[in-house]
């Protein structure tokens, strides 16, 4: 891995920094400045002049089905896995996997396996135990010992809840689970948390809020996903954020009329309700299937959360006039606070070179994973073994 220097970048650390020039080496970030540096040839030093574009932190997806979800309308809804590249050209460069409503034929070994696959391929990349039901899938036999011994595992989830493909968790079923997490996050100083999977059932988040009256567990460990799929639930989230918890945001498409908020509608609403502007994330549900039910729970059509809508959300959020400042930090410096990765989400010197142009649409001109180009000038220049493009 040689050293990069990144020339005329208008940097959002999130926050705005004006335009400076980056040095990089050994996957992380090593000098910001202004000056013209007089590099030695020797070096080899790669350059890469963005002559003013935007340059933000790389994006943290914290809910993506990286071996592919799905499986509710039999064997061949399973969705195939992700090649790194559907992240890197949508700007994401750190994935949290998971299972959801298939976690009998899919399991913890598989999803192992696919997170550390994203790793040889240059991605950073962790996963959730579990999956929607209870008791957790698991691979050492319990919660706490996964998130304990396990490095690549940092939570818990997706767990379901007020959902027809729950296992209907009673509370103290949740309780344990969230305590197992909180537990391992103190030993190991991994985010220790409990993403939970929010269906459209009328209960909502009441289980969530009997958690809290009923434990000393503290709000930051639920971390309740899908919370804008319902105007209603939506509206639970924001006094749970006010409460402590960080709620999360899924990207997933919103026609017209449908009782839920779209990402960005629900980012500004976040944003404009007063809530603690850190307690908000969002992700993108990627290679989840998002099946839709009629009222005897049969899948009546089915589509595929893509990475992509993370940085579509965020160019809507944008040409709607939301400064690129105030919107970035759901999509990076709040999950790394959350998933307690400090080497992710902002741009400073030591971070990891997790980096994203961006071009005047707003999509990836380039993209940089632990110092290493992924996208250039708008084009893949490095993807997965079996995605039939350059590898680099
Ligand atoms: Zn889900």
């Amino acid at each position: 891995m040689g050293s990069l220097l990144i020339r005329n970048a208008r940097v959002f650390a999130p926050d705005p920094l004006g335009v400076v020039h980056l040095l990089i080496g050994g996957g992380r970030i090593l000098w910001i400045g202004t000056d013209d540096l007089a590099l030695p040839h020797v070096l080899g030093t790669d350059v890469i002049d963005l002559e003013g574009r935007r340059l933000i932190p790389g994006l943290i997806d914290g809910h993506v089905h990286v071996t592919g979800g799905g499986g509710e309308a039999g064997f061949r809804s399973r969705v195939p896995p992700l090649g790194i590249s559907r992240f890197t050209r949508a700007g994401v460069t750190t994935v949290i996997g998971l299972l959801g409503t298939d976690d009998v034929a899919r399991g913890p070994r598989d999803l192992l396996a696919s997170v550390y696959g994203l790793r040889e391929e240059g991605l950073s990349a962790y996963a959730w135990t579990g999956g929607y039901h209870v008791p957790p899938a698991t691979l050492t036999g319990s919660v706490r010992s996964d998130l304990v011994f396990i490095e690549a595992l940092i939570g818990v989830g997706e767990i379901a809840i007020s959902d027809h493909r729950s296992s209907q968790p009673t509370l103290d079923e949740l309780l344990r689970i969230a305590s197992d997490a909180h537990v391992a996050g103190l030993m190991t100083g991994k985010a220790g948390i409990l993403h939970l999977h929010l269906g459209d059932g009328v209960r909502g988040l009441d289980l969530v809020r009997r958690a809290l009256e009923a434990s000393e567990l503290p709000p930051r460990v639920f971390h309740p996903t899908h919370v804008n799929r319902r105007k209603a639930l939506f509206d639970e989230a924001l006094s749970l954020a006010t409460r402590g918890s960080t709620i999360d945001i899924t990207a997933f498409p919103v026609d017209e009329g449908e009782d839920a908020w779209s990402a960005a509608d629900a980012l500004l609403r976040y944003l404009d309700s007063g809530a603690p502007a850190n307690r908000v994330t969002i992700s993108s549900d990627a290679g989840g299937c998002l099946p839709c039910f009629d009222g005897d729970g049969h899948v009546t059509h089915m589509d595929v959360g893509d990475a992509g809508a993370l940085l579509s959300t965020l160019a809507e959020l944008v040409s709607r006039g939301v400064p690129l400042e105030r919107a970035l930090p759901a999509f990076t410096a709040n999950p790394a606070t959350l998933l307690r990765l400090p080497r992710k989400g902002h741009i400073a010197v030591g971070v990891d070179a997790d980096l994203v142009a961006l071009d005047e649409h707003g999509a990836a001109h380039d993209v940089i994973a632990g110092g290493v180009s992924h996208v250039r000038g708008g084009r893949i220049v490095r993807s997965g073994m079996f995605e039939g493009l350059p590898q680099g």
